[in-house]
């Protein structure tokens, strides 16, 4: 039940993690504060669908 998800920068729309999360766990689109090279600062990534 491990898929992978990209996750997505909210500001510069650049893809910047690939992760993985468990449907089980996570059904919902996931959400977190990461770097971002692009922004060149922490931004929220989501979940790219
Ligand atoms: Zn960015």
């Amino acid at each position: 039940m491990r898929v992978n998800v990209v996750l997505q920068c909210t500001d510069c729309k650049e893809w910047n993690y690939l992760t993985k999360k468990s449907k089980k766990n996570n059904p919902e689109r996931i959400e977190m504060k990461k770097y971002c090279p692009r922004c060149q600062k922490q931004t929220l990534h989501k979940e790219k669908k």
